[in-house]
């Protein structure tokens, strides 16, 4: 026990003795690189189903899925890389072909704060969607839902003259 607080009181004065100076700036160079490191997450929204599966396979539930005003995708994914394990999973499940809708591949990311806990919203991956693009794909499904009404009613309508003819 003595022993142990006197080496740690001769490392404290060791090191006010010879203090180590920094020789890497992490804020301007990564502090190491991993070969395996595969980038932080791409969403494209504009082929999002918004089926939630990369949100429900999640291990650490670093996944939040944005509501949006239209019926598909009815939400896309969000992610917060200071939750995140880079296991890729949610690349691995997303059904979209040819292409992921959400994809490890956005290349090199920082994970540096200043030590507070708002620094930790710098880590989501946000989806910003157009304003544009959400009023197209609304009129897209106004007009399919128009479509599908006519179609429907014309079945009806139809099927109400063939009942008519039947009974003559
Ligand atoms: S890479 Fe893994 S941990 Fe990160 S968001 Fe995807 S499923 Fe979750
Ligand atoms: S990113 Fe892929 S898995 Fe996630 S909601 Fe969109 S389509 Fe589904």
């Amino acid at each position: 026990m003595i022993f142990e607080i006197g080496e740690k009181i001769f490392r404290v004065m060791k090191a006010f003795r010879e203090p180590r100076i920094a020789t890497k700036d992490i804020v301007k160079e990564p502090a190491h690189k991993s070969p395996i490191f595969r980038g932080r997450h791409v969403v494209k929204y504009e082929i999002c189903t918004g089926c939630d599966a990369c949100n429900k396979i999640c291990p650490v539930d670093a996944i939040k899925m944005k509501p949006l005003p239209i019926k598909r995708p009815n939400k896309v994914p969000e992610v917060n890389l200071a939750i995140c394990i880079f296991c890729g999973l949610c690349e691995d499940v997303c059904p979209t072909k040819p292409e992921k809708a959400i994809k490890l591949a956005g290349g090199d990311i920082e994970m540096i704060t200043d030590g507070t806990n708002n620094a930790l919203d710098n880590f989501w991956v946000r989806v910003e969607i157009p304003q544009e693009w959400i009023e197209k794909k609304k009129k897209e499904e106004e007009e399919k839902a128009a479509k599908r009404k006519a179609k429907q009613e014309a079945l009806l309508k139809g099927a109400a003259n063939t009942m008519g003819k039947d009974e003559k």
